[in-house]
Formats: C-alpha cells, sequence, structure tokens
C-alpha cells in the first residue's frame, strides 16, 4: 500500500522530496542536482546564501573560472539554484526529527515536511573563547582579513593562529597595515613552510610564537591585546584589530543528538555521503573526509542530491 504522503497535498499539508539545510557551494549545489531530477526542493539557511566562500576575494582554483570573487561565485550559484525552481528560505533549522517515513525539520519559524533531508551546514570559525569577544566583532576583532583589513590602513594589527589562513592573511595585512604581530600557539607551523617564509622576509612583520592572547582591552574598539607565553609572560601590544585564524568548527551542533558525529563534530559519512540515518545525507565542509575544498563542497552537493533522489524511488 502506498504511504500516507503520496497523497499529503490532497489535504492540505504539504511534502518536500528534498530539504537541504545550508545555502553554501554544497547546498545550493545539491539543490540545482535535486530540481534537475525533478524534486520538490527547499533551501533552508539561517544567515545568508554563499557559505564561507563569500569570505574569498579571488578563487582560482574553481574549474573553468579563471578568476571569480567568493561572492560573484555565490550569487552565480544563488541565481542557478532559484532558475531550477528551488525554493529558498532564510530560517534557523534548530532540529531534525526522523519518523518512520519521513522527516521533519524544524526552524524558528514552521516545521517542514520532506522525505529526505541533505545537511550542507558548513563549518564556522573558531573563537578564541576570550571575555567580550563576541562584542568585539566588527570593533576590532575579525575572522576575515579579506573582508576587514582595509579597515585598517596603516595601523597596527595581529593575527593569532599558525595554519595557512593565519599566514595568508598575515602576508595579505602586512600590505595594508603598518605593522603585524603573528602570534601563534606553538614554534612550528601547520602552514606550508614556503608561505611563512615568505612573511618571514616581511620587515613589518613580527613574530610571537608559543604565544597566544589571552585578554582583550577595549573601550568602545579594540586597543590592545595581552599575549602570553608558554612560561607565563604576559605582554600588551597595542593594536586596532586582530584578525583571528584558529581553525573552524563543523556546524552540527543542532543535528548531534540524531545524526552520529566524530569527536571533532563532523557528521561520520563516506563519500557517498550517507549518515546513519537513511534518508539524511550529508554535503560539504561539516563531513568527515580529508579534502576541504570549493570544488570538492560542490561535488559532495551533486553526490547527496543523487543519492536522495536514489533513497526517495526506493521509498514503498
Ligand atoms: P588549521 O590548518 O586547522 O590551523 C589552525 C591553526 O590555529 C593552527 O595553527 C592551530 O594551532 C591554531 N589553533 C587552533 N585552535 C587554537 C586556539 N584555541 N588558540 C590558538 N591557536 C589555535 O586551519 P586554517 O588555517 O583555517 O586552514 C584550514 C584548511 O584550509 C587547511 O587544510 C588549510 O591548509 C586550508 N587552507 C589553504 C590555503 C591555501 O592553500 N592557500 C589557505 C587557507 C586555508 P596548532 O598548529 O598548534 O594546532
Amino acid at each position: 500500500m502506498d504511504k500516507w504522503w503520496k497523497n499529503i497535498e490532497k489535504y492540505g499539508d504539504y511534502m518536500y522530496d528534498v530539504i537541504i539545510i545550508g545555502a553554501g557551494p554544497a547546498g545550493l549545489t545539491s539543490s540545482i542536482y535535486s530540481r534537475r531530477a525533478n524534486k520538490k526542493t527547499l533551501v533552508l539557511e539561517a544567515l545568508s546564501y554563499g557559505g564561507q566562500i563569500i569570505n574569498s576575494l579571488d578563487i582560482e582554483n574553481y574549474p573553468v573560472e579563471f578568476h571569480i570573487s567568493g561572492f560573484d561565485f555565490a550569487t552565480k550559484l544563488y541565481e542557478q539554484a532559484k532558475s531550477l525552481g528551488a525554493e529558498i528560505y532564510f530560517e534557523k533549522v534548530t532540529e531534525i526529527k526522523n519518523n518512520d517515513d519521513y522527516k521533519e525539520v524544524i526552524t524558528s519559524n514552521n516545521t517542514y515536511k520532506t522525505k529526505s533531508v541533505i545537511i550542507a551546514t558548513g563549518a564556522e570559525n573558531r573563537k578564541l573563547g576570550l571575555e567580550n569577544e563576541n562584542e568585539l566583532v566588527g570593533k576590532g576583532i575579525s575572522y576575515c582579513a579579506t573582508c576587514d583589513g582595509n579597515f585598517y590602513k596603516d595601523k597596527v594589527v595581529a593575527v593569532q593562529g599558525g595554519g595557512n589562513t593565519a599566514i595568508d592573511d598575515a602576508l595579505y595585512l602586512s600590505e595594508i597595515a603598518s605593522k603585524v604581530y603573528l602570534i601563534h600557539r606553538r614554534d612550528e607551523f601547520r602552514a606550508d613552510e614556503a608561505m611563512v617564509n615568505k612573511l618571514k622576509e616581511k620587515d613589518n612583520v613580527e613574530f610571537f610564537l608559543n604565544s597566544s592572547v589571552t585578554k582583550l582591552n577595549a573601550k568602545d574598539n579594540l586597543e590592545s591585546i595581552e599575549v602570553t607565553n608558554k612560561d607565563g609572560e604576559t605582554k600588551e601590544l597595542e593594536v586596532s584589530a586582530l584578525f583571528v585564524a584558529i581553525g573552524r568548527t563543523p556546524a552540527n551542533a543542532d543535528f548531534e543528538n540524531l545524526i552520529k558525529v566524530d569527536e571533532a563534530g563532523y557528521i561520520v559519512a563516506s563519500e557517498d555521503c550517507h549518515t546513519n540515518i537513511p534518508g539524511i545525507f550529508v554535503a560539504g565542509d561539516n563531513r568527515t573526509k580529508d579534502v576541504r575544498q570549493l570544488v570538492t563542497a560542490t561535488n559532495d552537493g551533486a553526490i547527496a542530491a543523487i543519492e536522495a533522489s536514489k533513497y526517495i524511488s526506493n521509498l514503498k
């Protein structure tokens, strides 16, 4: 016998084939594949479309596009998804409920029913966890040098972190700011050696190794930071901005009660994008994987949508 929801629209309710959570490159690509498979598709996004890529000034490693800004890339993808008939609503998803034969996706405003779900929520900037860090965002604390660097022309700024993002940020800022402090908690870097060496050659960059920012001093705006080294010695540095580049954390907190995640919070999935719950898939930076790149996010988006379509076809 047919499932009850096959006729649900007759009774004034609405059942999606696929609900995609997140309108970044993975989620929007999923919606393109899902609509091309003629599936009723809803994308739910908490903030604005594009995800993290919107912060990239210039993308040079996406096939066919020689140079494109993150904003233009995201806007093209968004327009493409809309033109194919994806519904895109800006609502924060707070929970997924797994019923036997359908799922419910709950947002701050609504509850939506769907046959399948693709979680494409990506990852968020990791915070230092310092008192008044959140309040000072936009007033001296930034997580995106390419977005905010220009506000600090000829000023003294600091970057915390030792990965490629931190070194890229410090290099970028060294061309804008009068001085850049690079603060890293160890004396070895995760970043590529060539990039670290390039940074070491800059006259206006000073390294503080085995050190972390431990206090933010501000009136209305950030005025100075306290830096503490591994021996517990502190130093106050006057800066107009601190760029925090200490990695990212997957945005899976709302789903961890239902979906299996690893110790770092990434949804456990292989290249087929299946989670531990049948009918719930994951695409992009928030799943376990080795390479987190724009092209692997869009790749996941395609796979998750194809797998969701297969799942729907197999529902009795
Ligand atoms: P990442 O490689 O995870 O590096 C994070 C850095 O932050 C590490 O140096 C880490 O220190 C430090 N850190 C983490 N938590 C901290 C805390 N609570 N306090 C102080 N320091 C902390 O992150 P990412 O630099 O954002 O890079 C993410 C991925 O994107 C990487 O695979 C990277 O290669 C890639 N990426 C590539 C490029 C490029 O190719 N040009 C540019 C940007 C990013 P420890 O080293 O001590 O753990």
